[in-house]
């Protein structure tokens, strides 16, 4: 029997790890860039799974491909081979234009993996004496919760009471160049790692021109250059990634989240020869990590994002979603900024950015807060401009009944 929303929200409460407050909402299917809650209540879906459900909830290619894989072979570990993960690796270098891709499954795993390679490459090839190497990090980053990820984060509510901390990071602020030039000539500086857009810090654009000047700045000091697209990547920001934006190629790229479409975690760091080519059989792996259903519907979604054109459609809605915000007060709502679908508002400190979230559920719109009053706007890539504008009306209603 079905369990109402109440009797889900005290099962939570009462077993699990209080580790998340949800909004108060319980779902049981998605289709598309809908989700329904137990009660059969229908709502737009504006966070998409902090970005990984790009696709669609279960679109139908990614969950066939799911099916037909999970029926022949699912998991044979690193131990063997496998008939899919070589075809997907080069399908994946093939498009992003890499030598190498390391197969992980969520997206903290794929940043402890670049910070891995990059001391390594530190080490092997920069020659940096043993123990010394340095990864400097932006201010306001976000890339998981495991103890490196936590070390290098300026978020108290994300690093204390959890040390002690990593070694050898170093925080520098964000979009801006001469910090980072200033730290980059420690000759023990192995990596920088930055997010072309930070998503959790409220969707925060750089300045144009920054991803450029990082580029030439990590080539110049002989740095590499760590891309973490885990949110920004795959069409979210109107692009394939939003390195694409400004032209640039980092040295080791990071994927997760819209890799499996929502599906499965998976995840994948991307260099070229000389940089993965430090790590060697028996320094790194994980037993899921280019798992056969992985690989499966990583294809299949990447797939879906290119046939139905869904980076262009971010393009083309996210200016019409922007557009629509844009006429709504600046009482009620300060600032709107956005890249593709990527999208955030900053609600009026008169009104409360949690209750906007409540008064949206109710009125068939679900997202969340991220920092203070900023509320993310992010719907799955495959919304139609009917729907966009739909989700701009619930949302300009909701404002307007404060
Ligand atoms: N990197 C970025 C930019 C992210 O936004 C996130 C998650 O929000 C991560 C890494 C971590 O991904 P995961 O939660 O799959 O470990």
């Amino acid at each position: 029997d079905q369990l109402s929303s109440q009797e889900i929200f005290a099962l939570e409460d009462k077993y699990g790890c209080r580790n998340y407050s949800p909004v108060p909402v319980a779902l049981c299917r998605g289709e598309g860039v809908f989700v329904w809650d137990v009660e059969g209540k229908k709502y737009y879906d504006f966070l998409s799974a902090y970005s990984a459900v790009n696709q669609g909830h279960c679109h139908p290619r990614i969950i066939a491909a799911l099916k037909q894989q999970a029926e022949k072979l699912t998991l044979v570990s690193r131990a063997f081979y496998s008939d899919q993960l070589g075809n997907y690796e080069k399908f994946m270098t093939d498009l992003l234009g890499f030598d190498r891709l390391l197969p992980m499954n969520t997206g903290v795993e794929g940043g402890e993996s670049a910070c891995k390679i990059a001391r390594k490459w530190g080490y092997d090839v920069k020659k940096i004496p043993e123990g010394q190497a340095k990864i400097i990090f932006a201010e306001g980053n976000f890339w998981g919760r495991t103890m490196s990820a936590v070390s290098s984060s300026s978020d108290p509510s994300c690093y204390k009471g959890f040390g002690p901390y990593m070694p050898g990071f170093q925080l520098i602020p964000y979009n801006d160049t001469d910090a980072l030039e200033k730290e980059l000539q420690d000759p023990n500086v192995a990596a920088f790692m930055v997010e072309p857009i930070q998503g959790e810090a409220g969707v925060v654009i750089p300045d144009d021109g920054y991803l450029r000047k990082v580029r030439q700045l990590c080539t110049k000091y002989n740095v590499l250059w760590i891309a973490d697209e885990v949110q920004t990547g795959l069409g979210r920001t109107g692009k394939l990634l939003a390195v694409d934006h400004e032209g640039v190629k980092p040295d080791i790229l990071i994927l997760g989240k819209a890799l499996s479409g929502g599906v499965l975690p998976v995840s994948a760091v991307l260099a070229s020869n000389s940089v993965m080519n430090v790590i060697t059989p028996g320094t790194h792996g994980s037993t899921y990590g280019g798992n056969p259903l992985a690989c499966a519907v990583a294809t299949e979604a990447i797939k879906v994002l290119l046939e139905e054109k869904l980076c262009e459609n971010a393009e083309k809605l996210g200016k019409v979603l922007v557009e629509e915000l844009n006429k709504i007060p600046k009482n009620k709502i300060t600032t709107v900024r956005g890249r593709g679908l990527m999208c955030a508002i900053v609600i009026h400190d008169s009104i409360s950015a949690y209750d906007v979230c409540l008064r949206l559920r109710d009125a068939g719109l679900l997202t969340k807060t991220t920092h203070g009053q900023t509320i993310r706007l992010a719907p799955p890539l495959v919304i139609t401009e009917q729907q966009i504008r739909e989700g701009a009306n619930i949302i300009r209603t909701v404002l307007e009944s404060y």
